[in-house]
């Protein structure tokens, strides 16, 4: 295949202002890939970072943002061997540094170097350039071969479903037989039914306020879901677990009072797992925690491999990203997709871009 020198690239110029320009087509560093990119989903991360920047981003008018896509492989690095040339791949979004504490531990998605390029941390899409573009440049380690079956579109939830994973292994992992909570009807939290079903899970319960996002969560495999608007969740909760409280309460809402509610209905010694941002600090009973042995854990996205063990689990045909994918534009049409997407037009879940179509 012939590598242009330029390519279309969607480009962060000022906040709320994202502009489809010409750049250079990126070229590997002697451990990367350069990547066709065919798909690239749109993630509340995103939005924050049009509207509030990112730490440590590249400057503005040279910022190519995107951090969930997938494409084909043109070019390699040259001591690349573990890939080639037309492969399909899937990008994850952490390169940690590979020399700090935390990335040799695998928990590298708090790389105590976090933003360092010159110590050779990135972050696709975050701290250095991303997939609204044509052409990405990426380390081989936060690559996952993509199986033939699993359509570029859908495998840009493979980064998602790897933090809903992730929030599981955090919180010890082994799930067989357990009551789960999903708090949060988003793409983590509908990930993270299926993901918990997968695992064997005893029972899945999911909690949210909107209604279509619940029906997706029965389609996903919940046991049970509970619209918060009309039930007590905490009632329900205790009342499915004959009085006990779930094993594990996957927090995924982000809500003012949802973690005061992980906190009521899981059971005593049980653990919550949290992977949401809140939009302010909250206020929650964490002495009833303590008093009730429950373990708190927090995620940063999809660390410790568990894109891989998500893309396992899609090969198995274990979970799927197909009903999230609600829109796909052209890369031309960046701005009409992320108002879609932050407005919900017509039911947006996910909204995919198509880099290669014009
Ligand atoms: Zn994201
Ligand atoms: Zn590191």
């Amino acid at each position: 295949m012939d590598i242009p020198q330029k390519m279309k690239a969607a480009v962060l110029h000022a906040f709320n202002d994202v502009r489809v320009e010409e750049r250079e087509v990126p070229l590997p560093g002697p451990d990367e890939v350069l990547v066709n990119v065919e798909a690239c989903g749109i993630c509340g991360t995103d939005i924050k970072i049009i509207t509030h920047g990112m730490p440590n981003q590249p400057p503005m008018g040279e910022f190519i943002i995107g951090h969930e896509y997938a494409g084909t492989i043109v070019a390699l690095g040259d001591t690349v061997d573990e890939f080639a040339v037309g492969d399909r791949v899937a990008v994850e979004i952490h390169k940690g540094c590979g020399r700090c504490r935390n990335c040799i531990i695998g928990d590298y998605t708090a790389c105590l170097n976090y933003g360092n390029h010159r110590k050779g941390h990135r972050a696709n899409g975050f701290t250095a350039n991303g997939g609204f573009a044509e052409y990405a440049v990426n380390h081989v380690n936060t690559l996952s071969k993509l199986p033939d079956h699993i359509s570029f579109d859908e495998s840009t939830i493979i980064t998602t479903a790897g933090s809903s994973i992730f929030a599981i292994d955090m919180a010890g992992g082994y799930i067989v037989g357990d009551s789960i909570v999903v708090l949060g009807p988003g793409p983590i939290g509908l990930m993270a039914v299926q993901c918990a079903k997968a695992l064997g899970a005893g029972q899945v319960i999911l909690t949210g306020t909107r209604e279509e996002r619940l029906e997706v969560g029965k389609q996903y495999g919940a046991d049970h879901v509970i619209n918060v608007k009309n039930e007590d969740g905490v009632k329900k909760v205790l009342e499915l677990t004959h009085g006990l409280g779930a094993d594990l309460v996957l927090e995924c809402a982000g809500g003012q009072n949802s973690l005061q509610q992980a906190i009521e209905m899981v059971r005593k010694g049980g653990k919550i797992s949290i992977a949401a941002f809140y939009k302010q600090p909250i206020t929650a009973d964490i002495s009833m925690a303590v008093r009730n042995g429950v373990n708190l854990y927090t995620i940063r996205g999809e660390g410790r491999l568990n894109v891989h063990r998500a893309m396992s689990l899609m090969d198995q045909k274990k979970i799927t990203g197909k009903p999230l994918i609600t829109h796909t534009f052209a890369l031309e049409k960046i701005n009409e997709a992320l108002a879609t997407y932050v407005e919900r037009r017509d039911g947006a879940m996910k909204v995919v871009v198509h880099p290669q179509s014009s």
